[in-house]
């Protein structure tokens, strides 16, 4: 819409432009201004929240955005199968927390609408014994902040304040599934959301928010044949219908185990440091993926000591090359706990292939 108006000062038209862009409620007002024959055009475009925020949320690095309405979750029996089978292995909280998961309002009442964020990380090489996310920043903190400056801009942009949570895989929240209603990504073979836009990489935050806005529309799943997640996976773990037997993936046995490992699992470990990203890694996904990588994790500057080095690392040691990591997360104990036992599995196998032992110490 475009209105000729008499002519008025620049300045006018400053206060002008910020008055309809901070206090409009639910649309947002962009004002141009040029002289035209002595008069000031103003054009004026309505720009809807939920662009504004999109485009805000990309702003802040994240590659992709969705809008879910608030609703039961739909997920819960299959959860709770899965649970029953075992597979969420020692992840007791799982079990004593489920009830929660039945409803994101038993997190926030109030909440109307669930705001989904993806945050790219470099795709790693499947190889790797240490996770391709493990020298980047924590990404609970990175995206718990960005969470909390998207959340300060919606509250602007409604105009009143607004109620909200910000969660990043500590709440118990059906994460995947509010991926999926907020038009994200699917739910991939190897039970991770995988996305055309940010490919099997990435991080989900959730912002939960007492305002509605306009739902995303959901993706259609595009996995079809392909099974190279499941086919890559070295303990056979991925189980059909996208489900993942915790007991025998690598990323749960040395992030979220706490006990020390029976001489079955130690085998599992095989030479993994700190999580496995081989299901993620083998993704055709990742090849088509154009959403940026989010800078905080783009490039770390470290890159995995000796094995001898990890053991030989004392509480500062560890803090210095793992802090604000989520190697960090995990604690010294568990890191050497995992770092003894690749040792062990390494000599194990140069034994059998009467080979040297590449491990020092
Ligand atoms: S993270 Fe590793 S061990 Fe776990 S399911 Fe994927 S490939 Fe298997
Ligand atoms: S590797 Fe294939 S089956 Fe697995 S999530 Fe990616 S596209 Fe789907």
């Amino acid at each position: 819409m475009a209105l000729v108006i008499p002519p008025i000062s620049t300045r006018t038209v400053k206060h002008l432009f910020l008055l309809f862009g901070s206090a409009s409620n639910i649309s947002l007002f962009f004002a141009a201004h040029s002289l035209m024959f002595g008069r000031i055009v103003v054009i004026m475009t309505t720009v809807k929240i939920e662009q504004y925020i999109r485009a805000r949320a990309l702003d802040l690095g994240f590659g992709a955005i969705g809008f879910a309405r608030v609703d039961s979750s739909k997920s819960f029996h299959a959860f709770q199968e899965w649970l029953s089978r075992g597979y969420g292995a020692e992840m007791h909280y799982l079990e004593r927390h489920a009830a929660l998961r039945m409803d994101p309002r038993n997190l926030l009442p109030s909440a109307k609408t669930i705001v989904v964020v993806g945050a790219r990380y470099p795709s790693a090489k499947s190889e790797d014994n240490i996770s391709s996310h493990a020298f980047c920043r924590d990404y609970h903190d990175v995206l718990r902040d960005k969470l909390a400056l998207l959340a300060s801009t919606l509250e602007k942009q409604h105009g009143a304040p607004i109620e909200s949570r910000i969660c990043v895989d500590t709440a118990p929240l059906a994460e995947r599934e509010w991926a999926v209603r907020a038009g994200i990504g699917w739910i991939g073979k190897q039970g991770s959301v995988v996305s055309p836009d940010l490919g099997a990489c990435f991080f989900l935050g959730e912002l939960l928010v007492d305002i509605e806005l306009e739902p995303s529309a959901p993706i259609a799943n595009l996995c079809g044949d392909c099974n190279l997640c499941g086919e890559a996976c070295p303990n056979k773990a991925v189980l059909s219908g996208s489900q993942i037997d915790a007991r025998r993936c690598i990323s749960y046995l040395t992030i979220e185990h706490k006990k020390n490992f029976s001489p079955e699992t130690s085998m599992l470990i095989n030479g993994s440091v700190f999580g496995c990203d081989r299901c993620t890694a083998v993704c055709p996904l990742n090849r088509r993926a154009c959403a940026p990588v989010m800078k905080e994790f783009d490039s770390p500057e470290k890159s995995m000591p000796e094995l001898a080095e990890c053991l030989a690392l004392d509480r500062c040691g560890f803090k210095k090359y793992f802090g604000r990591t989520p190697v960090e997360r995990i604690g010294l104990e568990r890191f050497r706990r995992n770092v003894n036992v690749v040792i062990a599995n390494t000599r194990k196998k140069m034994a059998l292939g009467g080979q040297k032992s590449i491990v020092k110490g």
